[in-house]
């Protein structure tokens, strides 16, 4: 590793996280993985799914789907967002299922070649993002894939607040999904609805897949048993005594009340450390240091009660310090904050409690 900030992805808890969300959702899994696996990247999840007999995955978009395909991943793979009608053949050609997110998008892709063709209808029962509403439009869909040779070999929706306690919302999206599926006249292979928080919140009787994302990184609203994958560290890179009354960082916003033993960590926003994270602390060696002064693009400063060696490794969150805490303080969803995690830093995978490797992206592919 040539710069010391790196995110650490632990096997060995996601596939803990797998195997007890398994047990309580008692239904088949699809492993969303959109967004480079919430920026875990996409194939150790792969591989470690496959392990855990879940052999089902799902991308937000079609390079998403065709990254996986070049990283010869043979499994079932559905989008779940929009993809140009003008592309489905790529779609038919790799074997890659497409979301119906309107009647319109599916009337345009029956102006090609469809044989061949499957597709999940999807249903919009409230969060008016994506899908059709009425069952009219829905049995119009299932007669256009009749005639079209396309299978319409799935159905689903998706909750607007299956993480907040009161179902209310939930049921009632639930009830018009329930409705439209059970007057179509068609028989649907998967028939899914529920995210993470729903797998284990709501039950029902007539979805047999779930969707399941952020749970497998040990981020549940309710669950406590799952362990957390993703920790993110870095190390002390200089180490020094500051004066009283000297300034820290850009825009000299913080200065030293009394002497100040002051480290800089090689890691900022570039990173998706965000600037947010002025004054929040972080963990060293068994105690809790505040970032002081502005993060900067490529480093930050944090203050430590005693010196320590350069090279000591400081973790901004994980174990001691949850990245659903970092959510909290910086007024957002631990989903942003992993999201933005950006390519810079290395990736290193933990499995049996060794570093199995460890992926610069940006590196490898600059090797080509
Ligand atoms: C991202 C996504 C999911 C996964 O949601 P989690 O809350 O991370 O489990 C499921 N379904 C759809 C449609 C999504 O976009």
């Amino acid at each position: 590793m040539y710069r010391e900030s790196w995110v650490e992805i632990n096997l060995d808890a996601l596939k803990f996280n797998f195997n007890k969300i398994k047990e309580k959702s008692n239904k088949d899994l699809i492993c969303v993985i959109k967004a480079n696996g919430y920026g875990s990247g996409d194939q150790h999840i792969i591989q470690t799914a496959l392990a855990c007999g879940i052999n089902f995955f799902a991308v937000s978009s079609l390079d998403e789907a065709i990254v996986l395909r070049n990283a010869r991943c043979h499994e079932k793979i559905l989008i779940l967002g929009y993809v140009n009608p003008t592309d489905i053949k790529i779609c038919i050609e790799n074997k890659i299922s497409c979301t119906v997110v309107s009647l319109d998008w599916l009337k345009d892709v029956c102006r090609q070649d469809t044989s061949g063709l499957e597709l999940h209808l999807k249903v919009d029962t409230g969060m008016n993002r994506i899908g059709m509403k009425t069952l009219e439009e829905c049995i119009e869909a299932i007669n256009l894939c009749q005639l079209n040779n396309i299978d319409a070999c799935g159905i689903f929706t998706h909750f607007a607040c299956s993480d907040v306690a009161n179902q209310e919302m939930t049921k009632k999206q639930y009830e018009k999904f329930k409705n439209i599926v059970l007057n179509l006249p068609h028989q649907f292979k998967y028939i899914h609805c529920d995210n993470s928080d729903a797998l284990v919140s709501f039950q029902d009787n007539l979805t047999n897949y779930g969707r399941l994302g952020i749970s497998m990184y040990g981020i549940s609203t309710y669950m406590n048993d799952l362990k957390p994958v993703f920790s993110l560290y870095s190390t002390i890179s200089c180490i020094k005594e500051v004066d009283a009354g000297e300034t820290i960082s850009y825009g000299a916003t913080y200065t030293t009340s009394s002497k100040e033993i002051i480290a800089t960590l090689p890691i900022g926003y570039a990173d998706g450390w965000l600037r947010k994270n002025q004054g929040r602390n972080v963990y060293v060696d068994g105690d809790f240091a505040p970032i002081v002064g502005r993060v900067c693009m490529d480093q930050c400063m944090i203050r430590l009660k005693e010196f320590k060696p350069v090279g000591t490794h400081v973790e901004l969150f994980g174990s001691h310090m949850p990245v659903q805490e970092v959510a909290r303080d910086l007024e957002t969803i631990p989903y942003e904050i992993l999201a933005n995690l950006s390519e810079r830093l290395t990736r290193v995978y933990i499995e049996n409690g060794e570093i199995l490797t460890e992926i610069n992206a940006r590196l490898e592919r600059s090797k080509i």
